[in-house]
This record gives structure tokens, C-alpha cells and sequence, in this order.
């Protein structure tokens, strides 16, 4: 009989386990568990909701949602991708809602229905769940057939002395402090649809922007820290954020102020965008226009001065906070040790990786969880084909 371990029992742990024995029953399975119970983060994921995977269908490129990892996932995804997920998971009686942004919950609002799914089903096919075992080096398992590493992130040095690469570990997913006490002043704010950069970079996002009284986060900010995550790591977190509140160009945007040009209305109380009020003035005043300025009056340098406000903005970045508790690793296992049609390791053969252990990760929207399933469910085929 061939003995499988798994080290990890989160949710790629736990899933490969379950498939492995779906496929071959008559295998041994176990999962070692360093903490007294499996699956605690799967249990916290969506704010307790469980994100599980995405409809993909907003996304118009696979790399603006893995800025690592995406060759990867582009193949993965044939295989075991979101409607595989929902089918699998639909087996065990879950039922889904997909929210008009793509993300796909459980209709039960609840991630603790995923994780009973996974554990019935370990128990049900017999899958040995050793919790409170914590595996300090793979040398322990010897004894079997393969081992799955599924241990999430910062897990070095339990692959010491394998030689293989590693790509050094930095956390994403994560919102700025910003040093400018007038836009903190302004927490609680959303902006709909402005478009974020960091400045000397390429990394730019777009998407809604919450203000907080430490900065900035929202989908956008989350977005710009994954994109940027190694950068801004490397920079200890302090750079120049660039914000277009208005995430248009500068011909758009002056076409649409045409229309106040003569208006004896003034600058600060009325204006043709969606920014609330309590932001307009303030972007106002930064544009060193009087409070009581009209359009009528501002004059081709007032204008571009607000202009270049609207659209260049620009705020320093001293720092970074997390969101919810929530973030990735970015970084761990390179890829270039796997076979990506089993997720073998090409230098250790029996020995597999799967989850946040590699150096895959994603923006929010599931697209981490999908991630998990997808390279959980090709390590337990390749294993149960063996
Ligand atoms: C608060 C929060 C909310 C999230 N929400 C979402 C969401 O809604 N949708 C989404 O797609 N993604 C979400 N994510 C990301 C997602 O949870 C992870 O991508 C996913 O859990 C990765 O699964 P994994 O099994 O690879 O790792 P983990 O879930 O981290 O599991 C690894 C397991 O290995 C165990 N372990 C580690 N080292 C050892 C060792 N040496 N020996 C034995 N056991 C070990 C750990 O205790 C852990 O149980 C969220 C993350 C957080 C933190």
C-alpha cells in the first residue's frame, strides 16, 4: 500500500487528501497539522465567508490577477479550474452565489461549511489527520511513498538542506499609511474609480479607494500593494503614491470642467464629478484655489493647476497596515523546481508542493483559494496516478 504525507492541514492540504483518497481509497493518507486543528485560516477566509473562487469572468488578463505565478495558473486553471471547484465542492451539497464583482461565496455565507465538507469527507475516506505535529525538515518522512508540502507560507526551513530555490518571502495584500493628516482627516470616504500608481515605477492599479485614518485601502490599494509587493519591501514601505481621483485623462477630464468654465458658481461648492463633497474641497484647497473662487474667474493657470490635482495627485507612502488580518505571502517554493503537469519536484522526484508554499499569489476575489485547490487537486492526480 503506498503512504502518502501531507505536511499542512489547510485548505490545500486537506483538499489534495481528500482527492488523493477519492481517486485511490486504498492509499495511506496522512496530514501532519502543526496547530490543534485544521483548516483555522480557511475558516477566517472572506471576513468568515469564504471567497472560495471567481467567476473570472471581469478578468481580461490572468496576470492582473497573479502577479505571480501566472504562466502556472493559466495551465492549472485547464485542469482544475472554478467551475471544476464549484462542482466538487457542489458534490458534497454546498450551493454558490456569485456576486456581481465575480467573487463566489457559499450560499450559506459561512466558511465554516467548507471546511466540515473537507473534514467529513477526510474522515469518511479514512485520510489519518495528526493535528498538534508540527514536521521541522522533510528528512522525517522518509518512510514515505511521496509528501505533499502544503504548509502556506514562510516555510524555509523545513525544506533545509534539500537545495531547493527559494524565493524569499514578503507579505501582499495590504493598505498604506500615508503622511497627509487632511486626506486621514477624510476616513471613511470611498471613491468609486481612481486609478493608483507608485511613482518611478510600473505598478498601477484602478478600482474603488477607501479613506482611512491611517491612508489609504480598497480593492485599488490591495491591488497596487500585490503588484508592488517585492518593491515596495525593498524600499521599507515608503514611496510616493500616485492617485488620478477621477481615473481619466487630462483632455477628458478638461472637456468635463468645460462646462463650469464660465459658470459665477464657485470653484469649491459646485462641481461635475462624482467626488464627495468633503474631497472636492480638499483637492480644491491643495490646488491653492481660494475658497470662494469662481470658475468664471480661475483663469487658464487655475485650471490646470486643479486639473493636475484631479489627475497627478501625489502622496507619500511611510508605511503599510494590514487589511482585515488578511494578506498573502508572496514568495516561497520557485516554480522553476516543479513540474507544473504534476507539481513534482524536479529535484527531489516524491516530493510535491502545493498552496501558498510556492511562489504563486494573487489580488482578492478567491483568486488565492482557486490557486489552493487548483495545485492541490494536480499533486493528488499525478500521485494517485503513480
Ligand atoms: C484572514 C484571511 C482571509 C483570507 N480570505 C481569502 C478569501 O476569501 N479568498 C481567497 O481566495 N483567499 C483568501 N485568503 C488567502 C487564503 O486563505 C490562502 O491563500 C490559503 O489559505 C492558502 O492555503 P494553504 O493550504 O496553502 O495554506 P494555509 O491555509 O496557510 O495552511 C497551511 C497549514 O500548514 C500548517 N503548517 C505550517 N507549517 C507546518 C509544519 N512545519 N508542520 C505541520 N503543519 C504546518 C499551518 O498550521 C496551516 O494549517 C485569506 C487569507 C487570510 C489570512
Amino acid at each position: 500500500m503506498r503512504k502518502i504525507a501531507i505536511i499542512g492541514g489547510g485548505a490545500a492540504g486537506c483538499f489534495c487528501a481528500v482527492e488523493i483518497k477519492r481517486r485511490c481509497p486504498s492509499y495511506d493518507v496522512t496530514v501532519f497539522e502543526a496547530a490543534s486543528r485544521p483548516m483555522i485560516k480557511l475558516g477566517l477566509t472572506g471576513g468568515g465567508r469564504c471567497n472560495i473562487t471567481n467567476s473570472f469572468e471581469g478578468v481580461e488578463s490572468l496576470a492582473d490577477v497573479y502577479p505571480r505565478g501566472v504562466n502556472l495558473m493559466k495551465r492549472l486553471l485547464h485542469s482544475f479550474g472554478p467551475s471544476d471547484c464549484l462542482s466538487w465542492f457542489g458534490e458534497y451539497g454546498v450551493r454558490f452565489v456569485t456576486q456581481e464583482d465575480g467573487c463566489i461565496f457559499p450560499e450559506s455565507q459561512d466558511a465554516i461549511q467548507i471546511v466540515q465538507v473537507l473534514e467529513r469527507a477526510m474522515r469518511g475516506f479514512g485520510v489519518k489527520l495528526v493535528c498538534n505535529k508540527k514536521i521541522a525538515n522533510i528528512s522525517e518522512l522518509s518512510g514515505y511513498d511521496a509528501v505533499v508540502v502544503t504548509t502556506g507560507g514562510g516555510t524555509a526551513r523545513l525544506l533545509e538542506g534539500t537545495g531547493i530555490e527559494m524565493i524569499p518571502d514578503v507579505p501582499s495584500l495590504f493598505t498604506l499609511k500615508i503622511a497627509d493628516d487632511r486626506l486621514r482627516s477624510l476616513m471613511g470616504t470611498v471613491v468609486d474609480n481612481v486609478a493608483l500608481g507608485i511613482a518611478r515605477t510600473r505598478f498601477r492599479s484602478h478600482g474603488t479607494l477607501l479613506l482611512t485614518d491611517w491612508g489609504v485601502s480598497g480593492p485599488a490599494t490591495l491591488r497596487l500593494s500585490s503588484y508592488a509587493a517585492r518593491w515596495l519591501a525593498s524600499e521599507q514601505y515608503h514611496g510616493t503614491l500616485l492617485v488620478n481621483w477621477l481615473n481619466d485623462s487630462e483632455q477628458g477630464l478638461r472637456e468635463r470642467l468645460a462646462a463650469m468654465s464660465k459658470s459665477a458658481r464657485t470653484v469649491a461648492n459646485s462641481h461635475p464629478t462624482e467626488l464627495s463633497d468633503r474631497l472636492w474641497h480638499m483637492l480644491v484647497e491643495r490646488a491653492g484655489i481660494r475658497p470662494d473662487a469662481r470658475w468664471a474667474e480661475l483663469g487658464a493657470k487655475g485650471l490646470s493647476r486643479l486639473v493636475n490635482i484631479l489627475i497627478s495627485d501625489s502622496y507619500p507612502i511611510i508605511g503599510r497596515a494590514r487589511f482585515k488580518e488578511e494578506f498573502v505571502t508572496c514568495g516561497g517554493v520557485s516554480l522553476s523546481e516543479i513540474d507544473p503537469s504534476t507539481m513534482e519536484c524536479r529535484r527531489v522526484p516524491g516530493l510535491y508542493f502545493a498552496g501558498e508554499v510556492l511562489d504563486i499569489d494573487a489580488v482578492t476575489g478567491g483568486f488565492n483559494l482557486q490557486a489552493a485547490w487548483s495545485t492541490a487537486f494536480t499533486a493528488a492526480k499525478s500521485i494517485a496516478s503513480r
